[in-house]
């Protein structure tokens, strides 16, 4: 858990036990997302909280309920795990949009703190609904489940079609997932935006149509279909539109500054039929296309060219100091010895 900006405790807790309807998972690698490198440089103060939301490991337990239940993981199987609480009762979970479930997300461990995955960690407690088969894939890979199932979930809502030109603004570690998926779901193209030129190379050697900066973005790659916006800097919203060919879509992926605003204008939107569209999360049918898409071993070099760093869970606390201080894909921790 994290206990105060920079600084990291392991605990010990009860181990726990399959409910019925549960999976226990022996954790083989939990990557450190957005969430994690904000405690721990203390933007984002709230402590202490076990956080981890990237699971994948091994399943050694399961619920009696679901134990041998065809399609079900058994013990054994490789699982990535969404710990995302959908009570499917609140209005949007009704609605089929349980990425923005209405209820408050997290649990608590045996003492009450806070956990918001938990996943730093030996073992997880999971619905077995929520935990996917990922096959043979290595682990490092399963452990991408959550974000390639956000990135899922984002060209499903953008209504990505095969041959349509793409661009992706930002080329960290969730635009490089765009792009890796993008392609491999039969995009004519995908450009790279980025301000750092050492990402653009990085991008390009990954396969990236054409890359530039945002000011040469539309000269360079011209119209599109379909512009991810995946930083949401200032200024990321207007050079999405700017590349829209008429009849395209911007996504708006990233996070951008709570106080934003920015002028567009809505004649353009018209006269063009332009769409705006929010993504955020992922949902059950994401997870399900994820694991299958980490599973089939399409995206294997991809993955594996987005894994900067693995640590024992015992070096939990350079794992994040790296994480959070330096431009990292992922960094991940778990199943290895320190
Ligand atoms: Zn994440
Ligand atoms: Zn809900």
């Amino acid at each position: 858990m994290v206990t105060a900006p920079e600084s990291v405790e392991l605990r010990d807790e009860p181990i726990p036990a399959a409910g019925p309807g549960d999976v226990v998972v022996r954790v083989g690698a939990c990557g450190l997302c957005t969430m994690e490198r904000r405690l721990f440089l203390g933007e984002k103060r709230f402590y202490p909280v076990a956080p981890g939301h990237e699971v994948a490991g091994t399943v050694v337990e399961v619920g009696a309920a679901v134990d041998g239940l065809p399609g079900s993981p058994k013990a054994g199987d490789v699982v990535t795990v969404d710990l995302l609480t959908r009570c499917g009762t609140c209005g949007p979970c009704r609605r089929g949009r349980s990425a923005l479930c209405k209820r408050p997300q997290g649990g608590t461990l045996s003492d009450g703190t806070v956990s918001f995955g938990a996943g730093l960690s030996d073992l997880v407690v999971v619905k077995a609904a929520q935990a996917y088969v990922t096959g043979d894939a290595p682990i490092e890979h399963a452990a991408m489940g959550e974000p390639v199932a956000c990135v899922v979930h984002s060209l499903r809502l953008g209504g990505l079609r095969a041959g349509d030109r793409v661009a992706v603004i930002g080329a960290g570690y969730m635009g490089r997932l765009h792009m890796s998926v993008a392609r491999l779901k039969g995009a004519f193209s995908v450009g790279m935006v980025d301000v750092s030129e050492e990402r653009l190379t990085e991008a390009s050697t990954a396969g990236a149509g054409w890359t530039a900066t945002p000011d040469r973005a539309a000269e360079t790659g011209g119209k599109q279909d379909l512009v991810f916006v995946t930083a949401g800097a200032p200024g990321a919203l207007e050079t999405a539109i700017s590349l829209c060919d008429d009849g395209g879509t911007v996504v708006l992926y990233g996070a951008f500054p709570k106080d934003l605003s920015v002028g567009v204008n809505p004649d353009a939107i018209h006269h063009h039929e332009l769409s705006i569209v929010g993504v955020y999360s992922q949902e059950p049918e994401d997870w399900r296309e994820a694991a299958g898409l980490i599973a089939s071993g399409r995206l294997a070099d991809d993955l594996s060219a987005l894994v900067t760093a693995r640590f024992a869970l015992d070096d939990v606390g350079e794992a994040l100091k790296l994480a959070a201080t330096t431009p990292v894909y992922r960094v991940l921790v778990g199943g290895i010895d320190g």
